[in-house]
């Protein structure tokens, strides 16, 4: 009997998943780059499962990917070709166990959709910050296993600011029980920072308790047409300290990323009446007393007296907010119908974003000069997607390595400006390469410790992040 068979057998039925056709969504990811095959999914209903499931694994030495809303965007999630990996979902796991008002926080079971929180701390009249793309899909779990970033990073922090405890079975089956509300904490090293950015390698999320913050009663969200990156940088500054800090997000968009938006989505409309090489989009909440509104019509008016924007509209209602958001999401679609294409997911300081993509973009003509770039991104943390459309003639089997070009290029000018090559997506499986080239020896000999000490049999999402 195979090892799979073994632990088949000791599961109780109702935990896996069988049917062909249902397996293709443990399988795949939500870019369709990666494609794999499991040896089993399995899908616990709570912590004490997973444990049961993580020990016979650990038993049979069987390898084990934990998966979330599979959104992530570097192929860790994916199980292997092999057909040897067990999935191990977390989807039933998802629950909102508590919500305390007064302690700003709430407690959450892994699987927990992130948009699903964000509604339930409203529903208290509570705030959780992490936005993105993917809300309606990602799980809380996912987001904390790679440290997900999103919209509000620069006012409320990455996923790590955002956790105050968490639950993890760890590799041998034992759960390992952080779930507290404590602001301060300074008992020695807080090891749940370990779990934050691991990729699902050192222990599987069951449980968080998630830090909450007052419900924003105040919504400011512009569109403001630039004529350049140094120009959007500088509004950032300006906004940053005028808007007494209650700046939330800070988005770059190009021309050509809204006219992908445009072409992709049948009804969105173009905010603004002319062109402009590049918008920003803009937003600050407040609650309670502050008056936003005044605070954020005579910075603009300011931005516009002084020439710094040609144009730009503030949204007049919640429903032009979001379709001013939309058109940011709706590049993300654009890319995607438009076919294989180089996504990447950089940081750099943020004063040298504009000298950045002004590098980049030489680079990127001497070397592909047929390729359409795309630069956007929350420039508000100093993170550019520099993403690459590949020309429409070139062969299919050519496209992957003139993406492989592009990316090392990118790469090469992240790394003369001291930049990340993941400001928030992690490594998994296709950013190891170049992450590996850039880690130092003791570096490197520090995380392979850290990954024996808490999976010596190496049966965690083997192969991804380090090996
Ligand atoms: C349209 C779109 C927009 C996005 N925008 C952003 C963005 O703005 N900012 C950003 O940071 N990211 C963004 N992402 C990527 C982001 O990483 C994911 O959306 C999210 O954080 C992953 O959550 P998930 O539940 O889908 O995880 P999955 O994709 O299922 O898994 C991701 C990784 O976490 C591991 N994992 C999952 N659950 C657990 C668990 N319970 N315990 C241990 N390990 C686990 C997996 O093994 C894998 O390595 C975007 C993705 C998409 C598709």
């Amino acid at each position: 009997m195979s090892k799979i068979d073994v632990l088949r057998r000791q599961l109780d039925p109702s935990l896996l998943v069988e049917d062909p056709q249902a397996l293709l969504r443990y399988t795949h990811d939500w870019s369709g780059d990666y494609v794999g095959r499991a040896g089993l999914v399995v899908r616990p209903r709570n912590t004490k499962e997973v444990a049961d499931v993580v020990r016979i694994c650990a038993d049979q030495a069987l390898a084990l990917v934990p998966q979330g809303g599979h959104t992530g965007l570097v192929g860790g999630a994916t199980p292997s070709p092999s057909g040897e990996e067990i999935v191990i979902s977390l989807e039933r796991l998802n629950k909102v166990r508590d919500v305390d008002r007064t302690n700003y926080s709430m407690t959450v079971e892994a699987g927990c959709v992130l948009a699903d929180i964000q509604e339930a701390a409203l529903a208290e009249d509570r705030f959780f910050p992490l936005a993105l793309g993917a809300q309606g899909s990602c799980q809380i779990g996912g987001n904390i296993a790679t440290n997900a970033g999103g919209l509000n990073v620069l006012r409320y922090g990455m996923m790590r600011d955002l956790v105050l405890g968490v639950e993890v079975v760890l590799a041998d089956g034992s759960i390992l029980n952080g779930l507290h509300g404590l602001r301060k904490n300074n008992m020695g090293v807080d090891l749940k920072h370990l779990f934050l950015g691991s990729e699902g390698t050192l222990g599987i999320v069951t449980a968080a308790v998630l830090k909450l913050f007052p419900r924003p009663t105040q919504t400011v969200t512009a569109f403001l047409a630039v004529d350049n990156v140094e120009a959007a940088m500088d509004i950032y500054s300006r906004a940053r300290s005028e808007l007494s800090d209650l700046l939330s997000a800070f988005e770059l968009l190009p021309r050509s990323g809204v006219e992908l938006a445009l072409e992709t989505v049948v009804g969105l409309r173009d905010p603004l009446s002319s062109p402009s090489p590049y918008y920003v989009l803009l937003e600050a909440a407040a609650s309670g007393r502050a008056n936003l509104s005044q605070m954020t019509e005579s910075f603009l008016e300011e931005l516009v007296s002084t020439g710094t924007i040609a144009d730009g509209t503030v949204a007049a209602n919640q429903a032009q907010s979001r379709s001013f958001w939309r058109i940011r999401e709706a590049m993300v679609e654009g890319q995607v119908r438009y076919g294989r294409h180089l996504r990447t997911d950089i940081s750099v300081p943020i004063s040298l974003i504009p000298r950045f993509i002004e590098e980049a973009d030489i680079l990127i003509a001497k070397r592909a000069p047929d390729a359409i770039p795309l630069r956007y991104g929350h420039v508000g943390d100093g993170n550019i997607h520099y993403n690459v459309l590949p020309p429409r003639n070139l062969q299919d089997t050519e496209v992957q390595s003139y993406l492989d070009m592009c990316e090392e290029t990118i790469f090469e000018v992240v790394d003369r400006f001291g930049g990340s090559l993941s400001a928030e997506h992690g490594i998994g499986i296709s950013k190891q390469e170049a992450f590996l080239a850039r880690t130092s020896e003791n570096h490197l000999n520090l995380l392979l410790g850290i990954k024996s000490i808490f999976d010596p049999a190496q049966i965690l999402s083997p192969g991804r992040l380090v090996r």
